[in-house]
């Protein structure tokens, strides 16, 4: 059965996730202009919870990737002339589809991506609710007409789908950063182009399988796997490519931006955060562990609203820390196909490295460990809280993307503002206190995109989700996401008033 091609290991058609009803949605070819199109040369995809090989994709580079876009260029106009209802009912059978298959969507999920299988199925959902809702808004992309400026002059200002749109989005939320761009921009009449990370294809190409199920016609949904550098060249630099959308780290996204202004293409980022978790002595403290486990501690703490920064004030901040330390320091550790567990491992040795480095920094500097501090073996990492951490500690400047929860005390509300703003990120902000008038004075104050007051989860498929500063521009989700997609176009007629 394994064949060694000389550039990979041959395992096509060999399903290395247990349990799936229908081994046929972990694909091995990439899915471009509706056909499953493969290479010799292949790309291993593993299980970060153990190594194990669970599935291989072509390993396609510049060449297919314009053949994508092509594909793309040629489908758009038929998609595009469906009425809002028509693409709207594609897309709701593809997100009634993704439900159908929730259990194998978060197996696959589990096995390329390693987070706990509840959150995975909690991603499926997720993930699902973007082309519902998008496939509601299908049908509300409407125009205005303008009080004219002239007896003779007719104004209208149309909506029109931006054309072409490329996609390159990360591995840490392997469905829903996809469906959050595919939603809108197929809702308003776009065909896309998306390359995901290399680290989990396998979650994009079932999603690819259930688009061709759902009659997502050829071309309007194209998937292309492989090295990100040629592939990304063609996505930013072809000219037929009207608007580029990424998700991932800050660095990337400034540097592929750029590119896209050779071709003046829209461009939308949603790049890295490092978000404040402030934490007042008047806080439910209980409330405040709990947000502080879910937006720190979810995903192994690797999602770009993670909680960074732990600002906690001095009254409460030693019973605060212990019951945080308390509570995180009884997960249980594991691979999500095993079994059912708290926390799952890191995506790569770098990863690893990192937590280790924000904390070696921190405990140098005089920062204590409350919990945690050690690798548990392979990629998994002891969950951990820090306290006594400075504020200029690497930990408190960087995205750890981890989890560890370094906590810094702090005395004034003015203080622990500055200490919040004092980043060049600024997607999320999280806040505990329950004086109202505090609560309105610092959602105005951070510097972010999203506040969570008296709460550590704050995405959902019907608000806003961006950042503002080096955290990106653009919104995803809501009504607004759908702006990212649509040009405006003036139409100014002057007419015989006879
Ligand atoms: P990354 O290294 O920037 O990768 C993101 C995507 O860019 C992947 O598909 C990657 O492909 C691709 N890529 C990397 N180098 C490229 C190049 N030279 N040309 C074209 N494409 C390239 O980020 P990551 O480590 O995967 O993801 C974590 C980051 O994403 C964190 O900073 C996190 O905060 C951010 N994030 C932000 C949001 C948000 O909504 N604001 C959401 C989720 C994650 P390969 O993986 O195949 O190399």
């Amino acid at each position: 059965m394994f064949q060694d091609m000389g550039v990979g290991v041959n395992v096509r058609n060999v399903s290395r996730i247990p349990g799936l009803q229908r081994a046929d949605l972990v694909r091995s070819e990439a899915f471009i202009g509706g056909a499953w199109v493969g290479a010799e040369s292949r790309i291993l995809v593993d299980n970060p919870a153990d190594g194990s090989v669970v599935g291989d994709v072509p390993n396609l580079g510049a060449a297919e990737a314009m053949d994508a876009v092509t594909a793309a260029r040629d489908a758009m106009p038929g998609w595009q002339g469906l009425t809002g209802k028509a693409r709207g009912e594609v897309l709701r059978r593809w997100s009634q589809l993704m439900l159908a298959h929730a259990e194998d969507l978060a197996r696959i999920m589990t096995g390329e991506q390693g987070k706990p299988l509840t959150e995975a199925r909690g991603e499926v959902a997720y993930a699902a609710g973007f082309l519902e809702w998008f496939a509601e808004e299908a049908r509300r992309v409407n125009g205005h007409v303008l009080t004219p400026h002239a007896a003779d002059k007719r104004l209208t200002v149309l909506r029109r789908p931006v054309g072409v749109v490329a996609a390159i989005t990360p591995w840490n939320f392997p469905l829903a950063m996809i469906t959050r761009k595919a939603g809108p921009a197929l809702a308003v009449g776009c065909a896309m182009v998306l390359k995901p990370s290399e680290l989990t294809p396998l979650s994009a190409l079932a999603l690819a399988k259930l688009a061709e199920e759902a009659g997502v016609p050829p071309g309007v949904f194209n998937v292309i796997t492989g090295e990100a550098a040629p592939i990304g060249e063609v996505l930013t630099g072809d000219p037929r490519v009207r608007k580029f959308t990424f998700t991932g780290s800050t660095a990337v996204g400034k540097m592929l931006a750029a590119r896209c202004m050779a071709t003046v293409k829209r461009v939308s980022l949603e790049l890295g955060g490092n978000a404040p978790f402030i934490v007042f002595d008047d806080a439910d403290i209980e409330a405040a562990v709990d947000g502080a486990v879910a937006s720190k501690f979810r995903n192994t703490g690797q999602t770009c609203v993670c909680a960074n920064r732990f600002f906690v004030q001095t009254g409460i901040h030693d019973r605060f820390a212990a019951a945080l330390a308390e509570r995180v320091g009884g997960f249980r550790l594991g691979s999500g196909l095993t079994g059912e567990f708290d926390q799952g491992p890191l995506i790569d040795a770098r990863a690893v490295a990192k937590v280790r480095a924000h904390i070696a920094d921190a405990v140098e500097a005089g920062a204590r460990i409350l919990t945690g501090g050690q690798s548990a073996g392979g990629l998994f990492f002891e969950p951990t809280v820090l306290v006594d951490v400075k504020p200029d500690a690497l930990v408190n400047r960087e995205e750890t993307f981890g989890p560890l929860a370094a906590i810094t005390r702090f005395e004034t509300e003015s203080e622990a503002v500055r200490m919040a703003n004092d980043t060049s990120a600024g997607l999320a902000a999280y806040v505990f206190t329950k004086d109202m008038s505090r609560s309105v004075r610092l959602s105005e104050a951070l510097e972010c995109g999203m506040v969570g007051l008296n709460t550590g989860l704050i995405s959902t498929e019907i608000a806003p989700f961006g950042g503002i500063k080096e955290s990106g521009m653009g919104r995803e989700g809501s009504r607004y996401g759908l702006e990212d997609y649509l040009d405006l176009k003036l139409v100014c007629a002057e007419i015989d008033l006879e």
